[in-house]
């Protein structure tokens, strides 16, 4: 595996886990088909007991799994411990499952028609490096909840916590190969879960590229796929909303992670009767975010993950009408300060594609039609904001945008009780919420004759 490094000061870090080969991954694959007889069979309670088990190890180790994520990634400490309790918690609220997955029983002629949700067997979860514990727990918590076996390949940048979590599990009596970590190369051991065919489903969350060519290989075995992809999501300003309030707010919504999030508001469409309001307090607000080393406790925003995403990120600011900016520290780390762009071309790239860094796009609009219009045109539907003071309004445009995640007045996180997924090329089912134990079962149906 290649060296792990800090992205906080470019400091090689001693940990370095091992990458599967295909071999090996095959192996561990075997190992996962193996424990799922004894899984699926335990008692509903015994599997519900050992969930809430781990989720109170995970608990236990929350800073060192927080401390982790900050070394390995460049999350605020905040942010990491937040990370680490997401985990907890998906545990907790699917341990509520084994219990509660129940069929139906349907009216028939002749006899009696039940149905049964069984799992799928072996579930291959690939989690990219920008939420390397939650978006790894939104797959396994409901996969192992429903009976099914787990195979996790974390991403090469941030294996850390996941590799720790996998052994969190074991401690907490987990029996061995139930949740598997297998750290490796996406065109590797990412491959390999798609063409086993020991391997009944594929989650997959990371680039919409990638995605296309998991979904197109699921093809092959019409193996289950779910997908989260990217987004280019708008945050939408009303002229009737507070202003101020919505200018304060704004930042938080694009440059958390460093903008390195799936559901980032890159776009600010705003009312242009408040467009220079907004733009001038927006200016304020960025510049005093704490963009400092994420490990102080103050800490709003740290470094992108790697030289190459800066690289990446920077390749957009190339020509672009930047507006202003916000602080960074300089020196080594992999730091780009908050950035803000005014966009009056709807076909430039940057208004357009994913940047996945703290960049963000601000163009004014006149009307409601517009809005929904601007926010619209656009390959991706993963989440946005709409403020504004009239309620009416709210739930208009709330139905009319195209996307799977909206807030109303505020920038909600992603809540695990509360489904989770995108419309249009940001990805293929949904995560997380009370249906998501369904998405890692087969419906069964079973009539009999009276
Ligand atoms: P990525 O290149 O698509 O990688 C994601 C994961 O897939 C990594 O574990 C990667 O392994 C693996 N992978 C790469 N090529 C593969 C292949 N051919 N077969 C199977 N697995 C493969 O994306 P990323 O660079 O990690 O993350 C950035 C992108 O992910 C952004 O576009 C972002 O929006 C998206 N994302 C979406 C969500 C969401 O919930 N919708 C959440 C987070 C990120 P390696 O690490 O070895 O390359
Ligand atoms: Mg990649």
């Amino acid at each position: 595996m290649s060296t792990l490094i800090n992205p906080s000061t470019g400091e090689e870090l001693d940990a370095s886990p091992a990458s599967a080969s295909l071999e090996d991954a095959d192996a561990v694959i075997a190992r996962a088909h193996e424990a799922f007889p004894a899984w699926r069979d335990l008692a509903p309670g015994e599997r519900a007991r050992l969930l809430r088990a781990f989720a109170a190890v995970v608990d236990a180790h929350n800073e060192e799994l927080a401390r982790l994520e900050v070394l390995n990634a460049g999350h605020t400490i905040a942010n990491a411990r937040w990370e680490a309790g997401n985990v907890r918690d998906c545990l907790n609220y699917y341990s509520a499952t084994p219990e509660r997955l129940f069929g139906r029983q349907i009216p028939v002629a002749g006899g009696t028609d039940v149905t049964f949700h069984e799992p799928l067997g072996v579930v291959g979860i690939i989690v990219p490096w920008n939420f390397p514990m939650p978006i790894a727990a939104w797959g396994f918590a409901p996969a192992l909840a429903a009976g099914n076996t787990v195979v996790l390949k974390p991403a090469e940048l941030t294996p850390l916590t996941a590799t720790r979590i996998g052994e969190l599990a074991l401690e907490a009596g987990l029996p061995e190969g139930v949740l598997n970590i297998v750290p490796g190369k996406g065109s590797v051991v990412g491959e390999r879960f798609v063409t086993h065919p020991l391997v009944r489903k594929v989650c997959f969350t990371g680039s919409t590229t990638v995605g296309k060519q998991i979904m197109a290989g699921c093809a092959d075995q019409v193996k289950r796929v779910t997908l989260e992809l990217g987004g280019k999501s708008a945050n939408i300003v009303f002229a009737d909303t507070d202003v101020a309030a919505a200018a304060a707010s704004a930042p938080y919504a694009v440059f958390d992670n460093a903008g390195q999030d799936c559901c980032a508001r890159s776009r600010i469409l705003v009312q242009r009767s408040a467009y220079d309001e907004f733009v001038g307090r927006l200016e304020t607000s960025v510049k005093a975010l704490r963009v400092i080393d994420p490990a102080d406790e103050q800490s709003e925003m740290g470094p992108l993950v790697s030289a190459g995403q800066r690289d990446s990120v920077r390749a957009y600011l190339d020509g672009a009408s930047i507006a202003f900016t916000g602080s960074a520290p300089d020196g080594p780390g992999w730091w780009l300060p908050p950035t803000v762009v005014e966009s009056s071309d709807t076909s430039e790239a940057i208004w357009r594609e994913e940047v996945f860094g703290p960049v963000v796009a601000v163009m004014p609009f006149d009307d409601e039609d517009e809005a929904v219009a601007l926010a619209n045109d656009s390959d991706y539907g993963l989440s946005g904001s709409i403020f504004t003071s009239d309620v009416g309004r709210a739930l208009r445009v709330s139905r009319r945008v195209e996307a799977g995640n909206l807030s109303v007045n505020s920038h909600s996180s992603v809540r695990y009780w509360t489904p989770f997924g995108g419309y249009k090329q940001s990805g293929l089912g949904r995560e997380l919420g009370p249906d998501a134990p369904h998405a890692f079962t087969e419906e069964k149906n079973v009539f009999i004759a009276h």
